[in-house]
């Protein structure tokens, strides 16, 4: 059987071609020559791993200890690299989970929803940042993510950015704590076409004292339908956002620049839907993904199948322009 050969890179036509090898420290790799174009590239060009230094396991690596919650410097004591390798290496990886996180995260049945925002903070904790996160409760699927401040605006924007990609059933049951502007977002974009409650908890010493449950949209009647029907949850709750939460907080969400913490974000979204399996979702013996749960894919995926899946040209030519010459037969 005759091998598929990859497509190119640089115009994305398929009539490719063998070009010899290039030498690497302890192996060759198999370059290809694009008919059309005439470049030459080889199947990591364009993608995370270019001209990458040192092996491929070394950068997947680096990004399963920062997703484990290692920070950057122990990182690079772990891996004998700098600093600074390890904070490039992170971000190029953040870019192409968030490549890849857009492209994927798509078509995806919701019939239950929770939404929660988390307090954090950028450099130094006088400056409080919110990551808003939504999760689709059956799968456990966390398809959108907001950074920035508490606002409506925002709010709005989490709940656009999930109901696009999203096939929502007719009626979805969202639940959220007792924000305020969740209502007027949910009103204003499904015009009441959903149910909607709040799970407000008072605290006292860190102590969950009392629960209040209430419904804003639609009919008590509805929601305890809905909650009858649901295989989930039996009453309103908020602990599945609540679960995820405490994973995003423990990888730390916290950063000295707002950058880096929406970096840190994007991979870690990736790394929780698409790779880590998920505890909740055992059937037997197989873990599951969010992912694989909400039929995007079938099996748990690896940093180097996301990595290589797709390639980043649009994205490589626009931050990484210095480390490519498009034109040369060496790029
Ligand atoms: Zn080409």
């Amino acid at each position: 059987m005759l091998q598929k050969l990859p497509s190119c890179p640089f115009c994305g036509k398929h009539r490719v071609v063998r070009h010899g090898f290039s030498k690497l420290k302890r192996s060759r790799r198999r370059r290809y020559r694009c008919r059309p174009c005439g470049r030459s590239f080889c199947t990591t060009t364009g993608s995370v791993y270019h001209r990458l230094q040192c092996s491929q396991n070394k950068f997947d690596m680096a990004c399963a200890l920062s997703m484990e919650g290692t920070n950057k410097s122990g990182i690079a004591r772990l891996l004998k690299v700098t600093w600074n390798t390890v904070a490039r290496w992170l971000s190029r990886a953040a870019a192409a989970a968030k490549h890849f996180n857009d492209k994927k995260l798509k078509d995806f049945h919701v019939q239950e929803v929770q939404a929660d925002e988390i307090r954090t903070f950028v450099g130094s904790k006088s400056r409080p940042t919110w990551i808003i996160v939504a999760i689709a409760v059956g799968s456990r699927l966390w398809p959108s993510l907001v950074l920035g401040r508490r606002t409506y605006r925002n709010i709005r924007t989490l709940f656009t950015d999930l109901f696009t990609r999203a096939q929502m059933s007719e009626v979805p049951l969202i639940t959220t704590d007792g924000y305020n502007r969740y209502t007027l977002a949910l009103k204003h974009l499904l015009k009441g076409a959903c149910l909607y409650g709040q799970v407000v908890k008072t605290r006292r010493k860190d102590r969950v004292v009392a629960v209040d449950r209430k419904v804003l949209i639609g009919t008590e009647r509805a929601m305890a339908a809905a909650l009858e029907n649901s295989e989930d949850s039996e009453k309103l709750n908020t602990s599945f956002i609540e679960r995820l939460n405490l994973t995003i907080r423990r990888s730390p969400a916290h950063a000295r620049e707002g950058e880096h913490l929406k970096a840190h974000l994007d991979l870690l979204q990736c790394y929780y839907n698409f790779i880590r399996p998920h505890g909740a979702l055992k059937f037997g013996r197989e873990i599951r993904t969010p992912a694989m749960q909400a039929g995007l894919v079938t099996k748990p995926l690896t940093f180097r199948q996301i990595f290589t899946a797709v390639l980043f040209w649009a994205w490589i030519c626009s931050s990484f322009r210095s480390h490519l010459r498009p034109v040369s037969n060496n790029g």
